[in-house]
């Protein structure tokens, strides 16, 4: 089983390598039924690239990693209008 990533642990005691690498992990594991379509990923992750909120892969208004978020097929941009929405 893999590890995921330790919602209760501070910045300060992750490793760097280990987290980033346990986040790509939970990305690529994401199940299939519940995964955004690729295109429409890489067009979600290219307006948050564009974004004023997005911030070290995190957006400010949700907390967020966006490429987490992004590969969720349900879910929105919490920007006003919902900034993945509006650029279809
Ligand atoms: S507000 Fe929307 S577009 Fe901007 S970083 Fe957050 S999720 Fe991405």
């Amino acid at each position: 089983m893999k590890e995921k990533i330790c919602r209760k642990c501070l910045l300060g005691d992750l490793d760097e390598d280990d987290f980033i690498r346990a986040m790509k992990e939970r990305i690529a594991e994401y199940p299939a039924d519940k995964r955004t379509e690729e295109n429409e990923y890489r067009r979600r992750l290219e307006i948050c690239r564009g974004c004023e909120h997005l911030g070290n892969g995190m957006c400010a208004l949700c907390g967020c990693y966006v490429e987490l978020r992004a590969i969720k097929r349900q879910s929105f941009c919490p920007g006003r209008g919902d900034k993945w929405k509006a650029g279809k």
